[in-house]
């Protein structure tokens, strides 16, 4: 398993991985299988989406922050970023893709992405690859 570490810049941001995915696949020097990408985090998630056009990712954080308040007076965590939980909930802690050739099989405008939700700080995507 490869451990890919990044550091986010903004509170909510789609910080695109997919150079880093694709050399963690090379390096594994599988072929042909899948590889799982997995954020251990519970204000992050993985998204895969559009990567062509850079508005995309900004409207999808943009509207995630529309639709999960920040502050919300029935929130219950403490911490006060239960908007970032539920953000991560939403989005799911990891995506699967299929390698082909040696390289992830994504459509033209796909891009794979770290999705923050309560940044900027380091964190940490774990790529799993699986040949078969
Ligand atoms: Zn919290």
């Amino acid at each position: 398993m490869v451990v890919l570490e990044v550091r986010t810049t903004k509170r909510c941001q789609l910080l695109e991985i997919t150079d880093m995915v694709t050399g963690a696949i090379e390096e594994s020097g599988v072929k042909n299988g899948i590889a799982v990408i997995y954020a251990p985090h519970t204000t992050a998630g993985i998204v895969i989406n559009e990567n062509a056009d850079p508005s995309v990712e900004q409207d999808i954080s943009m509207k995630l922050s529309k639709v999960v308040d920040e502050r919300d007076p029935d929130y219950r965590h403490t911490e006060g970023n239960s908007d970032s939980h539920i953000k991560a909930s939403i989005v799911g802690p990891s995506q699967s893709i299929i390698i082909q050739n040696g390289r992830p099989l994504l459509g033209t405008w796909q891009g794979i992405f770290l999705a923050e939700f309560d940044g900027p700080r380091p964190r940490k995507v774990f790529v799993k690859v699986i040949e078969g």
